[in-house]
């Protein structure tokens, strides 16, 4: 064996692998090196989601005669020059990598000027120059990259759709909008306009932009300065939530990142104002001293590191924290807070008083059987695995009843079959512990029940009911339609997806630009929470690209259990209790939570004399 150096261009094409994964990183890199050079206007075209052209035409500074072919080399950047400038870096690219690696593995056009004489225009194949021309001097860079791939079969095939492809593309674009506020940006697919951002400097009009007006309206300022860091953006009011946290976006000096420590930091800090299993809408823009910070640690740029972190997070936690408390503090936007935790108060006592209509549990031979032992092994402890929904999902929806005739033969066969008896006993309640889980007593012994999983359980078997119902989907009539915006990646998919939306009852009529209109939704909505709910449905739906309605009824049962379920450190009257283990006992598994986590914890008598030694 002999070691050989690699040829550039091989060298190139293996660099790429790492650098151009899909056409969105393709359009990354360009549009990164357009704001680097001063760009004010940014034009992005594509075609087929970029798999057959990706077109950039910016208005920056443009690239002299001499460098034009030069920037096709391998670490060739005009960016750093020293071992020093890689902790010192204000320009978004550094590493010289991106102009060879997208040549590398498609056909490049050029053109290029400064502006002050005739620009030069290069054609590439593979890396290779092929074509060298003059061209127009007007001032600015377009770079066209036809037939992405076209030379490793492989990495194209591993592509996804036209439609994700294109939405990881828009996803990243209102990113570099959000970041670069000054910068329009104007994106044209298949000839037709999907975004601008207006580059009037304003992050608030991009922010409608992207999000719409609803969210734009909803949304407080933040700022603040402190000797290492400068932090602006925005942050939504704690009543416009979202079902996943990708809509926090984090811009380090002009970067969008991902880091989910920061993530995590601001979803911390908005604590218990955002209901369970729902994420903020936050844009928040960093600024820092680059020595601060290494960019260098992976090669897309989208991660980096910060020597200061556990001081970045505290801060943050402390702004967002402060925001709101200053918030409760103006009489004016006062009632905003405190009336949506009357909403959800009411929600709650609504349940607890007035539940839906209980589940019509045949009381003599449903699934019933004696708890006798300690209840660890809930029957369907498989069925998720805590708040991620799994791709077992469909099985299991599938599965469903067969589980539970399963779950009847083998009690019945393990315990006898008792129609005297029922699965879980009345329980009274002896009192509450931390407000969180209730006491109760029977004849089989003690139980610790965990309130939120709990009304979770309850209500999750409710919908599960109603979403199950041939007429499930019974319409109820608005006599004024809610209008919805939504982004452009979620309009597509809403078209592509029109028919399946239909048959679990949503009907989205087109309302100009990005919006619909919602006439009538299913009856069994619940009230007051409609406009919520189709909001998640469409998002959830996204999400998973597709629509599997089976799955999607186990899911939106989930989803719609926790909603506003009453959560821990809520204290319940007796009779609130009352009702909730009343409610509890009659679900088919009082056992677990739809997320899976156990409800009721249950000691026997024997147990306890056990543990206290009375008996050995
Ligand atoms: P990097 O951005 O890391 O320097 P690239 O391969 O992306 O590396 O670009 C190489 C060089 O080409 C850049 O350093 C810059 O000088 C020049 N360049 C690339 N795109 C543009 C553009 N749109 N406008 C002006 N100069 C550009
Ligand atoms: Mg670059």
């Amino acid at each position: 064996m002999k070691i050989r150096q690699l040829p550039e261009r091989l060298a190139n094409k293996i660099a790429a692998g790492e650098v151009v994964e899909r056409p969105a990183s393709v359009v990354k890199e360009l549009i990164e090196n357009s704001v680097d050079a001063n760009s004010t206007v940014i034009k992005i075209e594509l075609k087929e989601a970029g798999l057959t052209q990706i077109k950039v035409i910016d208005n920056g500074d443009g690239i002299s005669k001499e460098d034009c072919k030069r920037a096709f080399l391998r670490h060739a950047t005009s960016k750093i020059a020293f071992d020093t400038d890689l902790f010192h870096i204000h320009s978004l690219g550094f590493r010289g990598e991106a102009l060879a690696s997208i040549a590398s593995v498609s056909k490049v056009t050029m053109k290029s000027s400064m502006g002050d004489e005739a620009g030069t225009k290069l054609y590439l194949v593979a890396g290779k120059i092929i074509k060298e021309s003059k061209s127009d001097a007007r001032k600015g860079t377009e770079i066209t990259v036809d037939n992405l791939f076209f030379n490793t079969p492989a990495r194209l095939k591993y592509l996804k759709t036209i439609h994700t492809e294109l939405s990881h593309i828009t996803d990243l674009i209102y990113r570099y909008a959000l970041a670069h506020p000054q910068v329009r940006f104007d994106v044209i697919h298949n000839g037709k306009s999907i975004f601008q951002s207006p580059g009037s400097g304003n992050r608030l009009q991009v922010i409608s932009g992207i999000y719409g007006m609803q969210v734009a309206k909803n949304m407080l300022a933040i700022e603040e300065e402190t000797l290492d860091f400068k932090i602006d953006g925005f942050i939504a009011k704690p009543e416009i939530t979202r079902s996943n946290r990708k809509f926090i976006t984090l811009i380090v000096n002009g970067r969008y990142i991902k880091s989910p420590a920061l993530s995590h930091a601001i979803i911390r800090a908005y604590d218990t104002l955002l209901p369970i299993h729902r994420y903020p809408i936050v844009v928040m823009s960093i600024q820092l001293d680059p020595i601060l910070i290494d960019v260098n640690v992976h090669p897309t740029k989208l991660e980096i590191r910060f020597s200061k972190e556990k001081e970045l997070i505290a801060l943050i936690e402390r702004m967002i924290r402060d925001v709101f408390k200053k918030q409760t503090l103006i009489p004016t936007i006062e009632e905003k807070p405190k009336n949506m935790q009357e909403k959800v108060k009411t929600e709650q006592e609504k349940f607890v008083f007035s539940p839906f209509k209980e589940p019509e549990i045949n009381q003599v031979n449903h699934n019933q059987r004696v708890v006798t032992e300690h209840i660890k092994e809930p029957q369907h402890e498989e069925r998720l695995v805590d708040d991620k929904p799994n791709d077992d999902l469909e099985q299991e929806a599938i599965s469903f009843s067969e589980s539970e005739d399963d779950f009847n033969e083998n009690t019945n066969e393990r315990e006898g079959y008792n129609n005297e008896q029922e699965r879980v006993p009345p329980m009274y309640p002896i009192g509450q512990l931390q407000g969180t889980y209730i006491l109760a007593q029977n004849e089989n012994g003690f139980y610790m029940v965990d309130q939120h999983a709990a009304q979770e359980r309850i209500k999750y078997e409710f919908y599960k009911e109603q979403l199950a119902k041939p007429n499930g989907t019974e319409q109820q009539q608005l006599l004024f339609p809610l209008t919805f915006e939504f982004t452009t990646n979620e309009k597509t998919f809403i078209e592509n997806n029109y028919d399946q939306l239909q048959q679990i009852g949503l009907f989205l009529e087109p309302f100009g630009n990005n919006t619909y209109a919602v006439r009538a939704f299913p009856g069994w909505f619940p009230k007051g929470q409609e406009e919520e709910i189709i909001r998640d449905l469409v998002e959830q739906i996204i999400q998973e690209g597709k629509i599997n309605i089976g799955k999607l009824r186990e899911e939106v049962a989930i989803l719609m259990s926790c909603k506003r379920s009453i959560k821990a450190n809520h204290y319940l009257t007796d009779q609130d209790m009352v009702r909730l283990l009343e409610d509890l006992r009659k679900t088919n598994d009082p056992f677990t939570c739809p997320h899976g986590r156990p409800v009721i914890i249950h000691f026997t008598y024997y147990e306890i004399e056990k543990m206290f030694k009375r008996i050995m």
